[in-house]
């Protein structure tokens, strides 16, 4: 049970709690029983231009920017830590807020969270520039500065964390930011908020605006005072801020959608692998754009994986987010969930052969559908081709490793992928090979904010994670002096 009041949300701009101008406001639903938790305050043009502002004024004033990487760095620490304090806090709001069972709160979703704002706490001070050897009678250096304010926009799936992913460089750089978080789960970027003034990041260095993508995200995106868009989302939505951002020659982060493959070949422990094949596709109850949703399998241990998975999905704990033996809750919204109905219809009239799931589970009025594995669909199908973004595994089998190769690249997307083998040589064959931003060897979703992450083809472009997301919040400037 919660423990704290959830106050109604309001727009957080130059460090004060502002209601929307027009006093529009939307409504916050507890996944796991279909009710209002609460309501937030919806950003109009008026309230997005403010936010700017603030972000602009702040960012010229050099409060942050001005500030050595080491003094931002040791704010930063402070975040890390308030964020470790109220861990407990921020856990429950999480689950409720998104329906992620509580257990994988506080391992995951907090746990990260910290670790983002300490480990860009840590790179803040190691933002240097370079001498240039050059044939000129000059000294050349270059010098790595913050692009000045940087619009977020994040999804619903892990909204700490990859808030988490682009506040934390993004302010070790030294820039200001104003984050629209997802219109379904705001509150944690609230909470987030207090903390990070709390911490002693200075008013209008961080301001949040909540509502929805069409009106709040597209007025921030649309913004002439905003330097850079780091956009998480769909690919759909993503391709329009990319061409909106494009027309305004703005730099862009584009983290995408994902349609992972997880190939299983013969030589893999079975045993093991298993577990990292239902990780991969139950895992924040398949809202993950890194899940591996396409199982591809060596026809020798084929039947044999199936039997296992037939037999292990269905005692995959699913239910009362709250309960700390779930491991899946509910679907984050109700649309979510008829996304994911009308994928495993489709998938029937596809010709596929549903081995478990399959269904809802009705409980408490909430959106919770039973992990699901399918067999039998051909690789053309859209239930193996698009993203379903729900609890919902597609298994085919495969002859070589070409062939399992040529399976996995053969969707639009590329963003992670996963292999389980016996053999190192294979590994490292098959990972060369696969068209992917990050490949996991004989696990699946090992992430943390030193190894960097982000897509190819239509998962989208820009890292996020490690000093590569660090250094693209800056800018370099060279400065060549002459010794005449
Ligand atoms: P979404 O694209 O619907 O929304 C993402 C954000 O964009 C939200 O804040 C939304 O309000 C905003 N938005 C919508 N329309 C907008 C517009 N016209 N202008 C500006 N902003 C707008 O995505 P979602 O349903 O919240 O999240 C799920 C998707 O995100 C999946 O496709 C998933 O794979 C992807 N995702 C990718 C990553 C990654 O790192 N690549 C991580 C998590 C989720």
């Amino acid at each position: 049970m919660t423990t704290f009041e959830i106050e109604p949300g309001r727009l957080f701009i130059g460090g004060r709690w502002h209601d929307a101008a027009d006093g529009a406001r939307g409504e916050v639903v507890d996944p796991s029983r279909g009710t209002v938790l609460t309501t937030v305050a919806e950003a109009g043009p008026a309230d997005v231009d403010a936010a700017v502002r603030a972000a602009r004024e702040t960012f010229d004033a050099g409060q942050w920017s001005g500030l050595s990487g080491r003094e931002r760095g040791r704010v930063l620490h402070r975040v890390a830590e308030l964020i470790r304090e109220n861990a407990e806090d921020l856990a429950e709001l999480e689950s409720l807020d998104v329906g992620k069972p509580i257990t994988l709160c506080r391992a995951v979703d907090i746990t990260n969270a910290a670790n983002d704002y300490e480990h860009y706490a840590a790179l803040a001070h190691s933002l240097d520039g370079a001498t240039r050897d050059t044939p000129l009678n000059a000294l050349a250096y270059t010098r790595r500065e913050p692009l000045g304010v940087v619009a977020a926009i994040t999804p619903y799936n892990f909204p700490l964390i990859l808030a988490g992913t682009k506040l934390a460089p993004a302010l070790a750089a030294g820039n200001t930011v104003v984050h629209k978080p997802a219109e379904e789960t705001p509150l944690s970027a609230l909470y987030m908020a207090r903390l990070l003034q709390e911490a002693g990041v200075p008013d209008g260095v961080v301001n949040v605006v909540t509502g929805t993508g069409p009106v709040t995200g597209e007025a921030l995106l649309r913004h002439p005072g905003v330097d850079k868009v780091a956009f998480t989302g769909s690919t759909t939505v993503g391709r329009h801020v990319a061409g909106v951002a494009g027309q305004a020659l703005r730099p862009v982060t584009m983290e995408l959608g994902g349609n992972a493959a997880h190939l299983v070949f013969e030589d893999a422990d079975l045993e093991k692998a298993v577990g990292a094949v239902i990780k991969a596709f139950v895992f924040n109850t398949g809202q993950f754009c890194m899940a591996g949703p396409r199982l591809l399998v060596a026809r020798k241990v084929y039947a044999t994986l199936l039997g296992i998975l037939a037999e292990a999905v269905p005692g995959v704990p699913v239910g009362d987010p709250r309960k700390p033996e779930t491991v899946v809750g509910p679907m984050a919204g109700e649309r979510h969930l008829r996304k994911v109905e009308e994928y495993v219809d489709l998938a029937r009239q596809e010709g596929g052969r549903i081995v478990c799931g399959g269904e809802r589970l009705d409980l408490d009025g909430g959106y919770y559908y039973k992990p699901t594995v399918i067999a039998d669909l051909p690789n053309d199908s859209r239930a193996v081709q698009e993203e379903i973004f729900g609890p919902v595994l597609t298994v085919q089998p495969f002859d070589s490793e070409d062939e399992a190769v040529a399976l996995a690249n053969s969707t639009p997307y590329g963003l992670a992928s996963g292999v389980q083998t016996g053999s190192l040589a294979r590994a490292h064959r098959v990972a060369d090979r696969l068209q992917a931003g990050i490949v996991w060897i004989n696990d699946w979703a090992m992430l943390d904010p030193a190894v960097p992450f982000g897509g190819v083809k239509d998962s989208g472009f820009g890292r996020e994670y490690g000093p590569e997301a660090l250094a693209s919040y800056t800018k370099v400037k060279s400065v060549v002096v002459s010794l005449d």
